[in-house]
């Protein structure tokens, strides 16, 4: 047996209780099956936190997803709370997370399943087979960068002002993570900025470049400018891998890839902080989808998102890259025998339930395991 890992599971509000359920049956059907050897805490974040002790994430729960192996989380928020002022609301407990752990390298896979091919916007052989993978920065650039304010000018109009800012360790740690990622899949990165209208995007582009030179040199590198990006990504998303970007360009362009590949039920994401002297990274896992309060508590989630974010803890916190896999080919098949909750519900579909879809997930495994 391996060591055991430290997961902290953290459903929070809506749906997110509804989804973490599978997920927790996954971890379980793991633990027998697999060669994964789990200590699974869980607590509350989020609206259920503020409940319960008066702050998104208490002290207490925040000591232990720094401590965690992996954190797994499901989503935040409601109507109930949206009056709360800024410091009370339940997004606060994932923005704390995302800075205590210092996650700043955020990963949001464009996956198309076969079975989901028709959900796209663009043609079925436009995204047939699509595996991409951003990878953004998250903590530094325009959202962050200061002076960031609105003030009066002499003449009575007002001024608007955001800064973008990068340091050269900024986008080397950030490039790294993206080089060493290719490495375990197409070996191609694209990297994307702009450098002809920004200094920002030259600064990007050189250091970049250093990083692939000096430490990857083995893995492709592309530049490609972000509005290209764009383009590229509905004209023929096909030809990347790897897409590395900044903050601003990275929350556009993994919109625009994950919309490639049909609902918001399927998006999972892993956010990812520095490596520590044994090489191992914190981390979060989170579907990419909000609480949904308009169908918590009714068995009408899609749990896909989540559950797919779990693959990727297998593969990027637990190394166990082979049981990703094996997770991934069950969903597909699930996909491919015609289950669908609601919101990916196709022509001949069999509408299944939240915990359905976690039933056949597992039937799924239990078949490959045999
Ligand atoms: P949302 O993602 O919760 O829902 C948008 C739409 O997609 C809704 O119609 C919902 O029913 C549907 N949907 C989302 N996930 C689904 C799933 N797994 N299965 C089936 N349908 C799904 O976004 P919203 O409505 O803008 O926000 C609702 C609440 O969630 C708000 O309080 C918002 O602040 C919060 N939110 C939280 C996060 C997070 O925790 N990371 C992210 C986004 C929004």
């Amino acid at each position: 047996m391996s060591n055991a890992y430290n997961v902290l599971v953290l459903p929070g509000d809506g749906i997110g209780p509804e989804v973490m359920g599978e997920v927790r049956r996954l971890i379980d059907w793991f633990g027998e099956n697999r060669d994964f050897n789990a200590n699974v805490d869980q607590d509350l974040v989020g609206g259920a936190a503020l409940e319960a002790h008066g702050e998104a994430i208490s002290d207490a729960c925040m000591d232990k997803a720094l401590a965690a192996d992996a954190v797994l989380f499901g989503a935040v928020g409601g109507p109930q709370w949206d009056p709360n002022p800024f410091h009370l609301k339940p997004e606060r407990g994932l923005l704390r997370l995302r800075k205590d752990m210092e996650l700043f390298a955020n990963l949001r896979p464009a996956l198309c399943f076969d079975a989901l091919v028709e959900a796209s916007s663009l043609k079925p052989e436009l995204v047939s087979g699509l595996d991409i993978l951003i990878v953004r920065e998250l903590t530094g650039g325009v959202y962050f960068g200061e002076p960031k304010e609105i003030r009066d000018l002499p003449d009575g109009q007002r001024e608007g002002i955001d800064t973008q800012r990068y340091t050269t360790e900024e986008i080397r740690r950030i490039a790294r993570v993206a080089f060493d990622l290719a490495g375990k899949r197409s070996n191609r990165v694209a990297s994307s900025e702009k450098s002809n209208v920004m200094q920002s995007g030259v600064l990007w582009r050189e250091e970049v470049t250093w990083v692939h030179d000096n430490e990857f040199a083995g893995v492709e590198l592309e530049h490609v400018l972000a509005d290209n990006c764009g383009m590229q990504l509905v004209r023929n998303p096909k030809q990347y891998d790897v897409i590395v970007c900044d903050n601003l360009f990275g929350d556009m362009l993994s919109d625009v890839a994950a919309m490639l590949t049909g609902s918001l039920g399927m998006l999972p994401s892993a956010s990812l902080g520095a490596p520590d002297a044994g090489g191992k990274r914190k981390a979060l896992y989170e579907p990419v989808h909000g609480s949904a309060p308009d169908i918590a508590g009714q068995g009408k989630a899609n749990p896909l998102a989540t559950v797919l974010s779990f693959a990727m803890a297998l593969r990027y916190s637990f190394d166990l890259g082979s049981e990703a896999d094996l997770l991934e080919g069950a969903v597909d098949r699930v996909l491919a025998s015609g289950k669908r909750t609601a919101d990916i519900m196709t022509k001949g579909g069999e509408l299944v339930s939240t915990s359905q879809m976690g039933d056949a997930i597992i039937a799924e495994l239990n078949a490959a395991a045999r």
